[in-house]
Formats: C-alpha cells, sequence, structure tokens
C-alpha cells in the first residue's frame, strides 16, 4: 500500500519547467488521495491555461507510477485560488528586491539580450528586431522581444498581436505569438492602439525597468530589444539597465553619413557594451518587371561605417512590398528572406557561445 507520504516524496522531484522548483515547494499540490491502488493527486497550476500544464500533468503521473507498477494514478489539473497564488508569491520572494514585489526578476533566466538601434526612426530598426526574433525562433531558439521604443512601439503590429498582458503572481505574463515568440510592449497595456505616448523620461524609464524586472519572462536564449531610436535617455536607460550582450546597429543608405549611428556606436562604447554588427536596410529595390536589382538610394557607406567603428557589416537588405504588405498585416512571422541570413547565423553563434543564465538577471536600476 501507497502512503501519502511516498506520493508526496515522489512529487518533490517533479520540477515546474520555468520556476526550477519542485511542484512541492511551490505548493501546487492540493490534495492527494488514495483509494487502495486508485490514486488521484490534485495540482493546483498558477494560471488556469498554462502552457506547460501537460508537461506538469505527464511529469506528475510518471514520478507517482514509478513507486508501483499497479498503481491506476490520475492526476486532475486545477487553478490555484488567490490566496494559495499569494502564498507561492511570497514564498519565492526569498530573494525579493527593492525595486519590485513581484519575483519574476528573480526567476527570469535570460541568455543573452541583443539590443537593435538606429540612429533615427523610419530606417527598420523594428522589422529588423522582429525579423531577428523570427530567424531564430525558426532556428529553434526560445526568444522574446522587448519593445523599448515606448513613444513609437510597432512591435505588437508586426506580429498581430493583440491580447493584453495578464498578471500572474509571478509577474506580467507577455503574450505569446503564432510560433511562440514572448512580446512585450507598451501598446498591449493601452486601450486604443492608436493613442499616442507622450511620457516624460522618468516615466519611460521607469516603463522600461518594469518590462525588465516585471514580466515573466521565463528561459529565454534571447531577449531582442527593439530600441527607441537614436541615443535619447530612453536608449540609455536601456544600456545601462539591461545587461545588453551586444548591439546591432540598423542604418539605411540615406543616413547622412550615419552621423547618428556614429553617436550611437559612441554611446555603445562609453558603457563597454559590444557591438555586434551594422545591418544596411532599403539597400536595393528588384525592378518588378525585368527582374534588375538596382540600389535606389544610391551606394550607401554602411560598409566602410562597420569597418571604421571596427564591427561586421551585415549585409544589405532590399525593399521588398511583400515584406511591408506582411508586416502591415500582424504576418511577419510568415515572411522569409535571405537578407537576414547572417544576422540571424552570427546572433545565434552568439548565443551558442554565451554562457547559460543565471536565474537572477535583475539588473541594478539606476533610474526609475
Ligand atoms: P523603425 O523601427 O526604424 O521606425 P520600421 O521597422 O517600423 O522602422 O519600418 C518603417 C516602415 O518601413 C514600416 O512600414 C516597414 O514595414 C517598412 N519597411 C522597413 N523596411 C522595409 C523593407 N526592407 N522593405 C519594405 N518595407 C520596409
Amino acid at each position: 500500500m501507497v502512503t501519502k507520504e511516498q506520493v508526496l516524496d515522489a512529487l518533490k522531484g517533479v520540477m515546474d519547467p520555468e520556476l526550477h522548483r519542485s511542484v512541492v515547494d511551490l505548493g501546487m499540490v492540493r490534495d492527494i488521495n488514495i483509494q487502495n491502488r486508485d490514486i488521484q493527486v490534485t495540482l493546483a497550476l498558477t494560471v488556469p491555461n498554462c502552457p506547460l500544464r501537460d508537461q506538469i500533468a505527464a511529469d506528475a503521473g510518471q514520478a507517482v507510477d514509478v513507486l508501483d507498477t499497479d498503481l491506476n494514478v490520475e492526476i486532475v489539473l486545477t487553478a490555484m485560488t488567490e490566496e494559495e497564488r499569494e502564498r507561492m508569491r511570497q514564498n519565492l520572494q526569498g530573494t525579493r528586491s527593492q525595486q519590485s514585489d513581484l519575483p519574476a526578476g528573480n526567476l527570469n533566466r535570460v541568455k543573452t539580450v541583443i539590443a537593435v538601434m538606429s540612429g533615427k526612426g523610419g530606417v527598420g530598426k523594428s522589422t529588423v528586431a522582429a525579423m531577428l526574433a523570427v530567424g531564430l525562433r525558426r532556428q529553434g531558439r526560445r526568444v522574446g522581444v522587448l519593445d523599448s521604443d515606448i513613444t513609437g512601439p510597432s512591435i505588437p503590429k508586426l506580429f498581430g498581436v493583440r491580447e493584453a498582458p495578464t498578471m500572474s503572481p509571478l509577474g506580467i505574463m507577455p503574450p505569446q505569438t503564432a510560433m511562440g515568440i514572448k512580446i512585450m510592449s507598451i501598446n498591449l497595456m493601452l486601450e486604443d492602439e492608436e493613442q499616442a505616448v507622450i511620457w516624460r523620461g522618468p516615466m519611460i524609464a521607469s516603463a522600461i525597468n518594469q518590462f525588465w524586472n516585471d514580466v515573466f519572462w521565463g528561459d529565454l536564449d534571447t531577449l531582442v530589444v527593439d530600441m527607441p531610436p537614436g541615443t535619447s535617455d530612453a536608449a540609455l536607460t536601456v544600456m545601462q539597465n539591461l545587461p545588453v550582450t551586444g548591439i546591432i546597429l540598423v542604418t539605411s543608405p540615406q543616413d547622412l553619413a550615419g552621423m547618428v549611428v556614429r553617436k550611437a556606436a559612441h554611446m555603445a562604447s562609453h558603457l563597454s557594451t559590444p557591438l555586434i554588427g551594422v545591418i544596411e536596410n532599403m539597400t536595393y529595390v528588384i525592378c518588378p518587371h525585368c527582374g534588375e536589382r538596382s540600389a535606389l538610394f544610391g551606394k550607401g557607406d554602411s560598409k566602410a561605417m562597420a569597418e571604421s567603428l571596427s564591427t561586421r557589416f551585415l549585409g544589405g537588405i532590399g525593399i521588398d512590398p511583400e515584406m511591408a504588405k506582411l508586416a502591415d498585416r500582424g504576418a511577419i512571422e510568415t515572411y522569409a528572406n535571405e537578407d537576414f541570413s547572417e544576422l540571424t547565423a552570427v546572433v545565434n553563434e552568439i548565443v551558442e557561445a554565451a554562457p547559460a543564465a543565471k536565474s537572477a538577471n535583475r539588473a541594478g536600476v539606476a533610474h526609475g
């Protein structure tokens, strides 16, 4: 006869895949009912539609099965009560920070943070950030996109995500795209997407910090940060407060000698954040009639600029009406273009080489 204690002991080996704690420690075991060989275990999940519910149930079933091969094990899943969630939250806050009441920042394991910057708006920074995330996801990486372009957020629109983030005891849960990319943007918090965000510096800084500290990103190989354009205070906030692994600079052939890009590069070097490379957008256009490739804005000097900044040139991206159409429809994930392959490959190598993330990614916050 198997006892409740034995079942509980077996469940101690079942880990919540994102929180890296046992379901027992997390207080998720609501009930264990034993009737001869029938064992029913009720597990309370943090949220009813937890994406990991099937895995947790399967792991728990297997763990109990091991006790005796003749058992009929049933795992019943339910959701935590408000009280249970609060208890778990306090339990997880062993290493509570002074900036936040939410444990997310201490639980997230983000391996690399890649910031995508440009000198000015409209050069395709968000498009490049989105395509980088898509490219890495296609390689099987776990990816998130943090839209820190607070005053001109376009990431949710590109991915066709409108779902508002939900609150959980762990933190703000970012919605996921069709491919499973987690995204967070101020746009998802606004009732009306068109609502202009006219915020002052400190509020922007605090929103960015919150997107890092209070959002439950979980385990990510890469968090792509769509930066505010230029070298504003908001850009500085990201660079100072997030552990940025490296920066991608997006240019266009019309950039006037890339003055602002150079400023961005200098800012990066002052903060000792490595530049990964320069990618030029809108480099060429293909004539729909004859298929000829022409440099619409003339030959840019992005390659020379990359050299002068001692960083890599990651190639040029053509103007493609198809991409603009898919971006407008929120279907950027269905777009593929070889022009992004070098960028994806270079970042993928960085992810590969990076050391495994430790659980506390919490950044020191200077503003906010
Ligand atoms: P930024 O983030 O620098 O402000 P976006 O990525 O939002 O720029 O791009 C601005 C606009 O230009 C968007 O409508 C986008 O779809 C379009 N766009 C960007 N790059 C291309 C491209 N290579 N081909 C076609 N349209 C593009």
